[in-house]
């Protein structure tokens, strides 16, 4: 899934690709992601990009009129490719600019979602988009108020760092590794931290999440459509030795998602076995 920092990387590069050009072709492949209330090729066809904007694990191209928000969930990802190039059968929607750059959005789990926006359309109809908390890259908060809006929700930590409600753009991946960081075991509860504590999940969360900026940037390829995981200390990383400790990492369940950890460092809140 495409979190803060992959979609911080991208949508740099593609302020630079897109900016300033004019859509010159409209191609629809599967269909399946696309949400918009009139058909999609005159919706956007000799629309000109003025932005590029990212919001939580949201991807927002602004258009001389309208817009586009892509929703990527777990498979989303943009390309930019030759105009000539083969589509793929899980591409959905290809934009040739009259640079020649073709934008194209691949989602090979068909669950995202292409919101075409039309001029005035607010955001409503996109599910989860206006009650998005601060960015997880770009957090407003100091210490004291990290801590005091996390405690107010009483929750536990891995649930708390992924409701996008709380921050936005956190998922199973950067949540495992900011709670691997801050040496906290994901079902603790927010209350049951010391200051201590709860100062160390701040830090991870910001260092954390400026370090995968930093290595998706030096890793992601020009043409993008693919996702950077290999600075990752914990996350798939299951029966190989902890980084900090050498006990190996353990993969395990959290409802319907997969969670990795560090036994050993991240003990678990009295009464759990993990
Ligand atoms: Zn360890």
């Amino acid at each position: 899934m495409p979190e803060w920092p992959d979609l911080h990387v991208v949508r740099g590069r593609l302020v630079k690709a897109l900016v300033g050009h004019e859509i010159v072709l409209v191609r629809v492949g599967d269909p399946t992601v696309l949400r918009a209330t009139r058909p999609v090729e005159t919706a956007l066809a000799h629309r000109r990009f003025t932005a590029v904007r990212h919001r939580g694990k949201f991807l927002i191209f602004d258009l001389d009129r309208g817009s586009i928000v892509v929703n990527p969930m777990l498979a989303g990802v943009f390309e930019l490719a030759d105009a000539e190039a083969k589509l793929t059968r899980t591409t959905a929607l290809s934009l040739v600019l009259d640079n020649g750059t073709d934008l194209r959005y691949r989602d090979d789990k068909r669950m995202g979602k292409v919101h075409v926006l039309d001029e005035g359309e607010g955001t409503s109809s996109i599910h989860g988009f206006d009650e998005l908390g601060p960015d997880a890259g770009a957090l407003p908060w100091t210490e004291r108020e990290f801590a005091e809006r996390a405690r107010a929700t009483r929750r536990e930590l891995r649930n708390l760092l992924m409701d996008q409600g709380f921050v936005a753009g956190i998922g199973n991946a950067y949540a495992d590794e900011i709670l691997w960081e801050a040496k906290l075991h994901p079902k603790r509860r927010v209350i049951t931290l010391s200051d201590e504590e709860m100062s160390r999940l701040h830090r991870a969360l910001v260092d954390v999440i400026a370090r995968g900026v930093r290595e998706v940037e030096a890793g992601l390829p020009p043409e993008l459509g693919t996702k950077i995981r290999d600075h990752m200390r914990v996350r798939v990383h299951k029966g190989k030795p902890c980084p900090r400790c050498g006990t190996p990492i353990v993969k395990t369940r959290q409802g319907l998602d997969d969670m990795y950890l560090c036994p050993r460092c991240q003990s678990p809140p009295k009464g759990q076995i993990r």
